[in-house]
């Protein structure tokens, strides 16, 4: 087992209130391992800052374990456990200047002068602060002040920082530049981060772990890559997004594939994998992720090859997109079938609105959900 001292296991973790009435987390279990950048990811009200909390000891679970390191740390208080918390309001001292707002933590724990002046300053170097030294937060953007916050809670060496909803008071392109900082300081101070977020793309962006959470359990847990394009169920598939969920019904199983049938499109073939178990006449809901489709002109009769499948359906809008084009088509629940065509190919294609089309995939693209 991995018991750096970054490392946490999340063993049975629950929270209930009013006697086990209500819960706001269940049956939490997870192992971060040390030195890697979780996010726990879900819509509000799903019990992730709820977890962040009794990771960093604001709260206690009704039951199960928090083992960081190895060590039991329920009951602990946050300086026990050697984590920090980074909050979303930053909560910077407005009388002090960006050195003393970093240095704050230090002059508690009773260092001199001279020592926390001189950690502070390396920490300031790290953070890319150096010229705002003296300055007051008020004097600063967003981002900086961002920046001073990350210092502040890092400088006292946890083993864990915490970091709730980080990003959310800044605009969009201070967004994506501070997520790439906030990466890159995880790296240079080698720790472990847990980030709590609403944002797809964010967590998708920076986490080595995606958690995702629906209703106070975790749905699925795993690198960035395994929850995008494999998602587990369609809960999932829906939440991280980019990707086409359809239901449908078994009509026919031939060796390892399947015949489905929808209310929205016709006969499409899917994979199944070895072993299954499912039978004629069963449900199955499945997700093709919207750049593996590509469309092509019903009126051109395309030749398709034998590892292809494909629905029809009629062109219901086009969204330019830069670099590719969403083109959104009427073969599924709510029209919610979408392909991101690359921007050549779809001038190409030469498609407009209204247009019967072929919504063509590699068979093993399709993903099953669960
Ligand atoms: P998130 O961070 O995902 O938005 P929270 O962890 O804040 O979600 O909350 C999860 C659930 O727990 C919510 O339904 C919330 O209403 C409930 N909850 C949080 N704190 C309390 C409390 N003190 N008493 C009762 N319910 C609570």
């Amino acid at each position: 087992m991995n018991t750096g001292k970054g490392h946490i296991e999340l063993a049975g973790i629950g929270k209930s209130y009013d006697d086990g009435a209500s819960f706001a987390v269940q049956g939490i279990n997870l192992k971060i391992p040390d030195g890697s950048y979780c996010c726990f990811l879900g819509p509000s009200g799903c019990g992730k800052s709820t977890i962040l909390r009794m990771i960093a000891g604001h709260e206690d679970p009704t039951e199960g374990k928090i083992l960081i390191g190895g060590e039991n740390v329920v009951g602990l208080a946050p300086v026990e456990r050697r984590t920090a918390m980074m909050f979303q309001s930053y909560a910077l001292f407005p009388h002090l200047s960006v050195r003393d707002n970093i240095a704050f933590a230090l002059r508690v724990r009773g260092l001199s002068v001279k020592d926390r002046n001189a950690k502070a300053d390396e920490m300031i170097e790290k953070v890319h602060l150096g010229e705002f030294a003296n300055r007051l937060p008020g004097q600063l953007s967003g981002g900086q002040q961002q920046r001073v916050a990350l210092a502040r809670a890092a400088i006292t060496e946890p083993r864990v920082l915490l970091l709730d909803e980080p990003l959310s008071a800044l605009d969009e392109h201070l967004r994506i530049q501070m997520r790439a900082e906030l990466r890159r300081m995880q790296k240079d101070l080698g720790i472990t981060f847990i980030h709590v977020t609403h944002t797809q793309m964010e967590a998708i962006a920076l986490s080595d772990i995606v958690v995702v959470m629906d209703k106070g359990h975790i749905r699925q847990a795993g690198s960035a890559r395994d929850i995008y394009s494999a998602p587990r169920d369609r809960y999932v598939a829906e939440f991280i997004g980019g990707q086409n969920v359809l239901s449908g019904r078994i009509s026919d199983i031939d060796k390892g594939t399947a015949r489905l049938g929808g209310d929205t499109f016709g006969q499409i073939v899917v994979p199944l994998p070895e072993g299954h178990r499912k039978s004629k006449g069963e449900k199955l809901d499945i997700a093709i992720r919207r750049d593996d489709v590509d469309l092509r002109p019903v009126a051109a009769q395309p030749d398709l090859p034998p590892s292809a499948t494909s629905i029809v359906g009629r062109v219901q809008a086009i969204e330019y997109q830069g670099n590719y084009v969403k083109v959104q088509i009427d073969a599924a629940e709510n029209d919610d079938f979408v392909s991101f065509m690359p921007e050549r190919k779809f001038y190409e294609a030469g498609l407009t609105v209204g247009d019967a089309v072929l919504a063509v995939w590699d068979i093993q693209h399709t993903q099953l959900l669960a």
